[in-house]
């Protein structure tokens, strides 16, 4: 199987959720660039010029590339390196984005081991289920939205508070639909797919459906 795996889809798509499902049942390392930057915002050791790149986040922005790629780069060779498969999250917002990781996998020679997966959803969808979804307060996860967790305020994984997150307010969400919904995704999905290493699934199903299909297209694959 695949040892990289890059998840792609607007915000909303269950991307985040799928890619740790994946990384579970996998034993694979899932690497979050959303997280990984706002670990970077909450250390009071990180390198403050670096910092100062995050405050675009709470408007919805796109952080500098640059710094997307020290953080992450970093990361999947400290993983690779101890014989781990990785899963991508959110990691590639751009055709810039998705060209620049190519050449770093090119030139770490593990092209050949780089599948991404294209969680479609229109927009409205993702909007929608952005303005309902939580975060926990004490272990960092993300709740998406159902129905039946609707009133749901404790985390099931650790008992933490969950709370709406703080840049899913109702303006954030629209700047984040224009700087990275379907027009800005149609592009990097067309450019993986010209590489022969797209696989699109619908996701607008149930989050286990979605999940089903992803397992199912990865392992006919090798
Ligand atoms: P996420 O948790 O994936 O929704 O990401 C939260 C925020 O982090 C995004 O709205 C961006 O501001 C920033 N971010 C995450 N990944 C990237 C990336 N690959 N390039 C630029 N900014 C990013």
């Amino acid at each position: 199987m695949k040892k990289i795996i890059i998840f792609l889809g607007i915000p909303g798509s269950g991307k985040g959720t799928q890619a740790r499902l994946l990384a579970q049942r996998y034993g694979y390392v899932q690497i979050s660039t959303g997280d990984l930057l706002r670990a970077l915002e909450q250390d009071p050791h990180g390198d403050p010029q670096d910092k100062e790149k995050l405050s675009v986040m709470k408007a919805g922005g796109l952080v500098d590339s640059a710094l997307v790629y020290k953080l992450t780069f970093a990361a999947i060779r400290q993983h690779l390196s101890a014989g781990k498969g990785i899963v991508l999250d959110g990691a590639i917002r751009s055709v810039e984005q998705a060209k620049a990781f190519e050449a770093f996998f090119v030139s770490s020679h593990i092209d050949h081991e780089v599948v991404a997966f294209e969680i479609a959803l229109p927009d409205e969808i993702g909007r929608l289920r952005m303005l309902k979804r939580k975060v926990c307060t004490a272990c960092g996860h993300i709740i998406p939205y159902r129905p039946d967790n609707e009133s749901v305020m404790i985390c099931s994984a650790c008992g933490g508070q969950l709370m709406i997150r703080a840049d899913d307010t109702p303006e954030t969400i629209d700047k984040r639909m224009v700087q990275q919904g379907n027009a800005v995704l149609a592009p990097i999905a067309a450019y993986y797919a010209s590489l022969g290493m797209l696989i699109t699934v619908d996701g607008n199903r149930l989050i286990e459906d979605v999940d089903a299909d992803v397992v199912r297209l990865l392992e006919s694959q090798s």
